[in-house]
């Protein structure tokens, strides 16, 4: 099974509501597809967000770390070899994770139909069902207290809470839905970098002292600033969540060596696609550090793929990766069924993946 052609195409995709965190609102999807076509038929598809404000890969940057490069270095590639494949892959230009993701998942996804097996069952076959978490936007506190019982009502049991504008008021956030929601539900904030070490150990000590029982608290500060992240880590007891901190497998050593944060998050946008992503979970496994895995904001395609990376690992044991539920429309054939909080995974070869529609090829 040889690589005959990477094609690129546009998909938008409506967002039931805007999404608002600490650095951005966002109202729809707006991905590039990648197709990976091959001598026998067989294609794999790939998704990428351009999430320029975490990742700096934009629209354009994508296409062109794609086209100009990644393409170049894998033309002719047997699938067989992914080995060599992802050596190529991670070579062929420095940076651009996003772009290399989305091209390592179409990879995966033919290295599945190649062995005809679902590719959660060749990287580790731990569960075949997961549960996610959902976002709540960052907004005025009645507004996300009552969009919290609203998830509650869709059958969520976890919530991450966007805060991180503003350390005072977001203690008014997590108390008004905290008020409003009650104790049997496990609520998990994301501050995405929003905080300086100071006003995270400030606000973060308020909620322990409210008794507002908060699972973990994810990148509370600026994502370069490893001590800061380990003051906070050293100084409160809910536990820290590295987030925009952790890009690469290095930094992901480097975090568990300086004991920096309790807990990493991956995305696959981040570590460059799921064979990077493979590594941290090994240095995760070694070190004893839980991972979680997330999702930018993402169709159903790439989410697929990190829904089997979260099906083959036992050591990612949190689950966000609610980017479909966040989308008004699903444009995928196939793949996991997402049905709210409960995401089953699909036995197809591959990632299970039939057709995707609304593809404007470039
Ligand atoms: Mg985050």
């Amino acid at each position: 099974m040889k690589i005959t052609d990477v094609r690129l195409g546009h998909i938008s995709v409506p967002l039931r509501t805007p999404f608002k965190t600490a650095l951005r609102t966002v109202k729809s999807v707006e991905d590039i597809i990648v197709r990976v076509e091959t001598d026998t038929g067989n294609v794999g598809y790939g998704e990428v967000p351009p999430t320029g404000v975490i990742t700096g890969d934009t629209t354009g940057a994508i296409i062109g770390a794609i086209e100009d490069h990644i393409k170049k270095s894998l033309l002719g590639m047997d699938i067989e070899n992914i080995e060599e494949i992802m050596l190529r892959l991670d070579s062929s230009i420095v940076g651009n994770t996003s772009a290399k993701a989305g091209v390592d998942i179409a990879i995966y996804d033919l290295y599945g139909q190649l062995y005809n097996a679902p590719v959660y069952k060749l990287l580790g076959g731990y569960r075949k069902e997961i549960t996610t978490d959902i976002t709540i936007s960052v907004n005025e506190p009645d507004e996300m207290a009552r969009d919290s019982i609203d998830a509650i009502n869709r059958g969520y049991k976890t919530l991450k809470i966007k805060v991180g504008k503003d350390a005072k008021k977001d203690i008014e956030r997590m108390k008004a839905i905290r008020d409003a929601i009650g104790y049997d539900v496990d609520l998990r904030i994301d501050a995405n970098q929003g905080w300086s070490p100071k006003e995270a150990i400030y606000a973060l000590r308020k909620m322990e002292d409210e008794g507002l029982h908060i699972e973990l608290v994810e990148q509370p500060v600026l994502g370069y600033d490893f001590e800061g992240l380990k003051m906070v880590t050293d100084n409160v007891s809910i536990p820290v969540m590295a987030d925009e901190s952790v890009f690469s497998p290095k930094d992901a050593i480097k975090i568990m060596e300086m004991r920096a944060a309790d807990y990493i998050n991956i995305k696959l946008m981040k570590t460059g696609g799921i064979h990077n992503a493979l590594k941290i979970c090994n240095i995760a496994e070694v070190y004893g550090m839980e991972c979680m895995i997330g999702c930018m904001l993402e169709a159903k395609i790439s989410v697929n793929a990190a829904v089997h990376l979260a099906a083959a690992k036992k050591i990612i044991t949190k689950i966000d990766l609610d980017g479909p539920v966040l989308c008004s429309e699903d444009p995928v054939d196939g793949g996991a069924i997402f049905n709210e909080s409960k995401i089953v995974l699909n036995d197809g070869p591959g990632f299970g993946i039939k057709q995707v529609h609304g593809v404007r090829y470039i």
